[in-house]
This record gives C-alpha cells, structure tokens and sequence, in this order.
C-alpha cells in the first residue's frame, strides 16, 4: 500500500469518495495553513505538520471513521472501557497501527483519570500491557519513554492530547490533559520528568497541541474558572477566557495549555496548536460535549523506531 499525504489540490476527490464528511473537515484550510493533516493509508489518520522531519519518530491521532464499532461507538473506537466489543476494538486498533506503521500487540496504556502522575515505561515488560496483557498502569495520565518499538498511547474526546518529543535525547511523552490536568498542569510534571529522568532540556522538546474542544465550543461555569483564575496570572487569564455574563465562559484549554508549555521552557516555535476541534467536527472525531457522553475514544500514539 503506497503511503500518501492528503493534499486539498490533488486527493480530494479519492478521499471524498471514500468518506464525504472529511469533505466540511478540511474545506476551510488550505494545506499550508494547517498545522495538522490527514494521512490516508487505507485509514484516515491525523498527523503533525510539525513531527514530518523526524524519520524515527511515528506519531499520530485517530479519527472515528474506518473501524468496525456499532451505533454510538460507530466506528474506530479505540478503548476498552466505553461498552464496546473487545474484539471490534481489537480490531480497530489493528487498522490503526497498520495505518501507522507499529506492532499494536506492545502498545502501552494506562488508565486516566484527570491528574498528572507520569509513567515512565523503563523496560520491555510494560509493552502490550492494557491491550494483551492486565495493566498495572493505574492512576496515571501521561506516559513517556526512550525506549524504541514501544508505542504509547492516550484516549481522548474533547481533551486535550499533549505530544512532547526530545530531539535530542529521543524521548517521547503524552500527556491528557482536560480542564483539570491543565489547572493542575500535567504539562510542568511532563517536562520536569523528561529532565529528571532522561536529562532532556526544554528547548530540544517539540511539542503538539492535539485535536481537542475548541473555544468556542467549550462553555464553562464558575466551578472551572475559579481554579483557572487561581492558576494563571490576570494577563494570561484575558487571553484564555471570555467571560459571557450569568456565570458562563468561553475556556481556550489550548491558549492554557499552550501556556503551561511556554512557562516550563518550551520555545514557542516549538509548539504546534491544534487546528481540529473535537466537537465542531462530531461525525469525524468523537466529542464528549458534542455526543452527551454516548461516545467512543480516540487516541493519540507515539513510538520511536529503532
Ligand atoms: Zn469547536
């Protein structure tokens, strides 16, 4: 299968025959004012602009179109916790890395539950835990490693995925980061672990900000911008939040992630901002807003090639 980067110009028609709603997805952009872009290897995937130099790196979010999941979860869905088939998402999950390239019997899951804890997979026995073997991964939101063919992975509908990658260390991280993992700043936790741990310097890390809620999908009340207002300085707080009157807000969790990640070191041109949003594009991606919870997941990956 010969592999293709989607351009506007010349593929548009074979995309568009294979699935019409990628049509309204990418119409408003032209192919140069992305960030983001559909690969399309028998699958569409979604792939970073900013990543396209780095021949070891694979890395990647899925879309909900080409899979094999019913009804609400129709039809990629990615994760084992959402009511599914096993064997729907097991299949899913084997046209997502076929599309991508990596052995999806090693990828590494955790489970998420919207705090900052980092697991730091130092040995091949991590590999397949949470697809072919139980997981003892648990309590964590990011994950990150140097270790080569082994992929990584976090779910997502409406959140933001977080994508470091250390140029110069070659150590990939993800990181999930809704409301709560960007008050509570995953992002800080990420960097300072990738130093800690593997002595990266913050100016090597390239980052992507995944497909996630937009600003303008994303009202909040006043239990979420408290804690915003706690955590960012007035100046940040005005170019995150427009306050709408009778207790609602519009949130732009990627201006706030974006900040986390300039505050810990990260060069502004090293930070690619989502250009997908989750929930104005429901039919593509799975939103959490968009569907009232009756969703499946999607999932950002990364692996180092040997
Ligand atoms: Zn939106």
């Amino acid at each position: 299968m010969q592999r293709k980067r989607f351009d506007i110009k010349t593929d548009a028609r074979f995309l568009l025959r294979k699935n019409e709603h990628l049509q309204k997805f990418i119409e408003p952009y032209s192919f140069e004012k992305r960030t983001s872009y559909i690969d399309y290897n028998d699958i569409p995937v979604i792939k970073y602009k900013i990543y396209d130099d780095y021949e070891n790196l694979i890395t990647g979010f899925s879309t909900r179109l080409c899979g094999v999941s019913k009804a609400h979860l129709a039809s990629l869905n990615l994760s084992f916790s959402r009511g599914d088939d096993p064997a729907n998402v097991t299949e899913n999950h084997k046209r997502l890395a076929n599309a991508l390239g990596y052995d999806y019997t090693k990828l590494v899951f955790s489970d998420q539950v919207h705090d900052t804890q980092i697991y730091i997979i130092k040995s091949e026995e991590d590999a397949g835990k949470g697809i072919v073997k139980a997981s003892d991964i648990k309590q964590y939101d990011g994950l990150v490693t140097n270790l080569p063919n082994i992929p990584i992975m976090t779910f997502y509908a409406d959140c933001v995925p977080l994508y470091f990658y250390d140029r110069e260390k070659k150590v990939i991280g993800l990181a999930h980061s809704g409301w709560k993992g960007t008050v509570k700043n995953i992002a800080s936790n990420m960097i300072s672990t990738m130093k800690d741990t593997y002595d990266s310097e913050p100016k090597d890390i390239i980052c992507a900000i995944g497909p996630s809620i937009c600003r303008k999908c994303y009202e909040v009340d006043d239990v979420v911008i408290d804690q915003i207002k706690e955590k960012y300085t007035e100046e940040e707080y005005s170019k995150i939040v427009d306050e709408k009157g009778n207790g609602k807000y519009q949130l732009d969790l990627h201006g706030a992630c974006r900040i986390n990640l300039l505050n810990s070191g990260i060069l502004p041109e090293n930070i690619a901002l989502p250009d997908m949003c989750t929930c104005c594009n429901a039919n593509i991606l799975y939103s959490h807003r968009a569907s009232k919870g009756m969703r499946g997941n999607l999932a950002a990956v990364m692996m180092l090639k040997e």
